[in-house]
């Protein structure tokens, strides 16, 4: 196996002085040394061909003992020298203190045809930062995490991606639902590969130590790396370097309004600065259009991180960021125009996202009513969205009388549709039918574009978990299925039609399918 190692995180930025993995406080350093555990029965179960060719890797090195053993903890490369980064983060709205990878250990950088790669493995073992909690993974959250993270990539959405999947042989104890039946499961190890893992609260905890130093360090590093073309330290530099975060943010929140993603924890640990979902955990995809919906069942009461929400979240998020920043900047009014930028800039970015769902290719002020109306009525019966967006291809603008029984497919119970929901619903497809009139694009092209921004096939919650049920009884079939599908979400798959399918009615409640905590 060989990789084109470099190590700049390491080399460049300051080490904490101790090793091993015993818990502690980390101060004026990015990151301890830290040594994966081994695995007592390793297995892999599945490998990203995609991520192997980005690494310069071949699918006979990913078949080799020795990639078995580096990617499930019981070997460390050669010249490589693992480590766990050191970082805070807000939690759920309040400052948590540091943090850091609890159970991520990055293992090297790898550069291969021009990009810069860090390799990590989730649940190798614990950390100085693993806290209370064993720094291990079960194989249910590791499988959701591989599969997520590449359809997510394929969905066009920024994330970071995945290498490899594979059980550790050990077993993990978990409470599913924290209510004391605590029970054994399979570990497993996910193998995380991004440009960079540094969060938003990498920052954040510099600053909160009044360690304005380190800060520079690592912002430094981080232009250097990752945002070259700002160019030296400076403050306009820094300002800059804000305000590609505040877009990237933006556009990636967009993103996840169109498919329908819900991260579910987003605290300012789990925000890439490069504006890519990551930490995959209680996430899910809507089914039913429905803005206060979210997955995870620690967050039920407020529901702070609901669809609806993401975007306002994305902005507080971005105000912890500026603080974090300002003792390089040292003055409000830019952080502010940054700031403002998204406040003002995401209506519209939404407003634009939406028209591209609907297939228009043109703006008009009634959009905003058109688009307005369409998101109340698909909140009014529950009407599933991935299935809606992609029948309403299918209109044709000489005549949208016949709107609603084209998209009819989408209710989740079609016979409990009010007549004055019906009302409501012919009277949108005649605004909907009057508006495309004015587009010159004909129904063949309107119906290809937005078959490129509505995707046919989503992970839908219970299709994750029927890989899992699988997985767990040691069958992968399914697995290797749903990855294969999900890399072309867009694309008609006629002998995959049954993933064209509105969720089960028994999975509506299930643990796992439409409910899950953060035991992962
Ligand atoms: P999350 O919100 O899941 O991304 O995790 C929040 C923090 O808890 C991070 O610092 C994680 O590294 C840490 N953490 C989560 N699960 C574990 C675990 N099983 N062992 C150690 N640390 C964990
Ligand atoms: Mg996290």
């Amino acid at each position: 196996m060989k990789l084109n190692i470099q190590n700049t995180f390491t080399s460049e930025l300051p080490a904490d002085p101790i090793t091993g993995n015993q818990r502690r406080q980390v101060a004026e350093a990015c990151f301890s040394y830290v040594e994966p555990s081994p695995s007592a029965a390793p297995k892999l179960i599945h490998v990203s061909k995609e991520m192997l060719d980005n690494l310069g890797l071949s699918v006979a090195d990913s078949r080799s003992a020795e990639f078995l053993k580096i990617f499930t903890g019981n070997a460390v490369l050669d010249n490589t020298q693992p480590y766990a980064m050191c970082y805070g983060g807000h939690q759920f709205g309040n400052w948590a203190g540091q943090l850091g990878d609890g159970r991520a250990i990055n293992l090297f950088e790898v550069a291969h045809q021009e990009k810069q790669w860090v390799v990590q493995l989730k649940g190798a073992g614990a950390t100085p930062y693993s806290r209370t909690a064993d720094g291990l993974a079960v194989l249910r959250s590791s499988i959701r995490e591989y599969l997520c993270s590449e359809a997510m990539h394929h969905l066009g959405v920024p994330t970071t991606r995945a290498l490899s999947l594979a059980l550790t042989g050990d077993k993990v104890m978990r409470d599913v639902l924290y209510n004391g039946n605590p029970a054994y499961e399979k570990g497993a190890i996910v193998s995380r590969v991004s440009p960079s893992f540094l969060r938003f609260g990498n920052y954040e905890l510099f600053t909160s130590r009044q360690d304005a130093q380190t800060l520079k360090t690592l912002v430094d590093f981080t232009i250097k790396h990752h945002f070259t073309h700002l160019g030296s330290p400076s403050k306009e530099a820094y300002i800059a370097f804000f305000n590609e975060v505040v877009q990237s943010t933006l556009a990636l929140i967009v993103h996840w309004q169109r498919v329908g993603f819900v991260h579910g924890v987003m605290n300012t640990d789990n925000m890439s600065i490069l504006g890519l979902t990551i930490d995959y955990g209680p996430y899910g995809w809507l089914e039913g259009f429905e803005e206060g919906w979210t997955p995870n069942t620690t967050d039920l009461q407020q529901k702070r991180y609901r669809y609806g929400n993401q975007p306002n979240i994305g902005l507080w998020n971005l105000y912890q960021l500026a603080n974090a920043l300002y003792p390089l900047i040292e003055e409000v009014a830019p952080l502010e125009d940054a700031l403002n930028q998204y406040r003002t800039g995401f209506p519209k970015a939404m407003i634009q996202m939406m028209r591209q769902k609907i297939g228009l290719s043109t703006e008009k002020e009634k959009d905003i009513a058109l688009i307005q109306e369409l998101e109340r009525l698909l909140q009014e019966a529950e009407t599933d969205m991935t299935i809606f967006f992609r029948l309403l291809s299918k209109v044709e603008k000489a005549d949208t009388s016949n709107g609603l029984d084209l998209i009819k497919e989408a209710f989740y119970t079609p016979s409990e549709l009010s007549a004055s929901l019906r009302e409501d619903w012919e009277a949108w497809f005649q605004f909907y039918g009057n508006r495309l009139q004015e587009e010159a694009v004909s129904d063949q092209e309107r119906k290809k574009s937005m078959n490129q921004v509505n995707p046919k096939y989503v992970l839908r919650n219970y299709m994750a978990q029927f890989a899992i049920d699988d997985a767990e009884n040691g069958d992968y079939g399914l697995l290797e299925e749903l990855f294969e599908l999900l890399k072309k979400p867009y694309s008609e798959q006629t002998h995959q039609e049954k993933w064209f399918a509105k969720r089960p009615e028994w999975a509506r409640h299930k643990v796992g399918c439409s409910m899950l905590s953060c035991s992962s």
